[in-house]
C-alpha cells in the first residue's frame, strides 16, 4: 500500500532524492568520500548562514540532542519547554546526570524571552536548551527576541533545536549568536531519516573541551578533528549523505528566498483552509509554525476515522495529534517539497474525506 505522508516528519521523499541514495558505496575513509564531505559542506553553512562547520552525525536528531547536553553542561542547564520535544531534553538532561531546571510554559504558548532572562540572571546556568520550532503543538517561538536575550549572558551555551524549520526560513545562526544548532533529515529537509546537522561555534567547542564525560559518538572534539579532514568520526550512513547532495542541489535551484516563500504561502493556505472550515489554529496567535499547521480539533471530529478515510481513499495521512493532544489536535505539514498543486490537493480531499467523517460525541 503506498500513501503519501502529510504528517510533519517524516515528510515524503521525492523520487529524485530516493535514486540518489541507490548509488554505489565509496569507503568513508577514501578520498572520494572527503570530496563528497568537503562539497557539501559549504552549501550546508549557507543553509545554516554560518562560518562554523556543520558535522554529519549518523543519527536521529535525538543523538546530537542528547550529545549536546554531554558536551556543554557542566553546571546546569536551564531547558526551555511547551511541548513533547522541548519537555524530552529536560528528561534527556537528567538521565545524562546533569543539574536541570525546567521552565515550563503550556504547550502551545511560545518561550517568553522575559522568563529566560530572569532565569538566566540568577547566574545558575552555563548552558540552555531552546526548541526553536515546536514540531508537537505547531509551536514556533521568536527566535531573534530569545537570542537577544540569551546573549546578554555570555557564558551560557545556547542548544538551539532547528529540527523542524532548518530550510523552510532563514535562521541566521552566526548572526542570531546561536552557538550550537542541531537539525534533521527527516522534516523540513525531506530525506529519509538517520542523519542529523550539527554547528558548533568555537565557543561550544572551547566548552567541550573542558568537560571530561562527553562520552565518543557525539563528542564535538572528534566531529572537529575529523571534519578538519573531511570526515566523519565513524562509518557514516553514506545514501544519505548522496541524498543530502541531490537535496543541496535542489534547494540552490529553487533559491533559499523562493523556498522560504514557498513555504510561508503554503503554510497560509492551510491555515485558511483550517480557518475557513472552522477550526482554530492551537498555538497562540502569532506563534503558528511555518512549516506545519497544528489545528485544534474545535469542531469535535473523530480523528482516527478521518485518518482512515484520508489512507484508504485519498491515499495521504496527517496526523492526529501527538501525545497527550491526540485526538484533540491534527497537523498537517507543508515540510519539504509541496507544491501549491500539492497543497491544493490535500486540501480537496481533506474537504471530501471531513464530509464523510463521523464527530465524536460531546
Ligand atoms: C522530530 C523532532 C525531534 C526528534 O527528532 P528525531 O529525528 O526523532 O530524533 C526533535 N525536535 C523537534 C523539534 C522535532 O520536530
Amino acid at each position: 500500500m503506498s500513501y503519501k505522508l502529510y504528517i510533519p516528519g517524516p515528510v515524503a521523499v521525492s523520487e529524485k532524492t530516493l535514486r540518489a541514495m541507490a548509488q554505489p558505496m565509496i569507503g568513508h575513509r577514501s578520498t572520494d568520500f572527503v570530496a563528497l564531505y568537503n562539497s557539501i559542506q559549504p552549501d550546508l553553512q549557507a543553509v545554516a548562514s554560518t562560518q562554523d562547520p556543520v558535522y554529519l552525525s549518523t543519527s536521529s536528531a535525538w543523538g546530537v540532542m542528547e550529545g549536546s547536553i554531554r558536551n556543554v553542561v557542566k553546571k546546569k542547564v536551564l531547558n526551555c519547554m511547551n511541548g513533547a520535544f522541548s519537555d524530552k531534553w529536560n528528561d534527556v538532561a537528567l538521565r545524562c546526570g546533569k543539574a536541570a531546571t525546567a521552565l515550563k510554559f503550556e504547550w502551545g504558548q511560545p518561550v517568553d524571552p522575559a522568563a529566560v532572562r530572569r532565569e538566566l540572571a540568577t547566574g545558575a546556568y552555563d548552558a540552555l536548551t531552546l526548541i526553536h520550532n515546536e514540531t508537537s503543538c505547531g509551536c514556533m517561538s521568536d527566535l531573534p527576541a530569545l537570542m537577544k536575550v540569551i546573549r546578554e549572558f555570555p557564558d551560557v551555551i545556547a542548544i538551539v533545536d532547528t529540527v523542524s524549520s532548518l530550510s523552510g526560513m532563514p535562521i541566521p545562526k552566526d548572526e542570531l549568536g546561536i552557538d550550537v544548532l542541531v537539525s534533521g533529515s527527516q522534516k523540513a529537509f525531506a530525506l529519509p531519516p538517520g542523519l542529523s546537522f550539527l554547528s558548533v561555534s568555537k565557543k561550544a567547542l572551547a566548552r567541550a573541551a573542558t568537560v571530561s564525560d562527553r562520552g565518543y559518538y557525539f563528542d564535538y572534539l572528534e566531529f572537529q578533528k575529523n571534519h578538519e579532514n573531511g570526515m566523519t568520526p565513524s562509518t557514516p550512513i553514506i545514501p544519505l549523505i548522496y541524498a543530502l547532495k541531490s537535496k543541496l542541489e535542489d534547494f540552490k535551484a529553487e533559491g533559499m528566498p523562493a523556498r522560504f516563500a514557498r513555504h510561508a504561502r503554503l503554510n497560509q493556505q492551510v491555515k485558511n483552509w483550517g480557518l475557513a472550515k472552522g477550526f482554530k489554529l492551537f498555538p497562540q496567535d502569532g506563534y503558528g509554525s511555518v512549516t506545519l499547521n497544528c489545528f485544534a480539533n474545535t469542531l469535535g471530529y473523530d480523528l482516527a476515522a478521518l485518518n482512515k478515510i484520508l489512507k484508504t481513499k485519498h491515499s495521504l495521512v496527517i496526523d492526529g495529534g501527538y501525545g497527550k493532544l491526540k485526538g484533540k489536535t491534527f497537523r498537517i505539514s507543508n515540510m519539504g517539497d509541496e507544491t501549491d498543486a500539492t497543497i491544493a490537493a490535500l486540501l480537496g480531499s481533506l474537504d471530501a474525506a471531513l464530509a464523510e467523517t463521523p464527530k465524536l460525541p460531546a
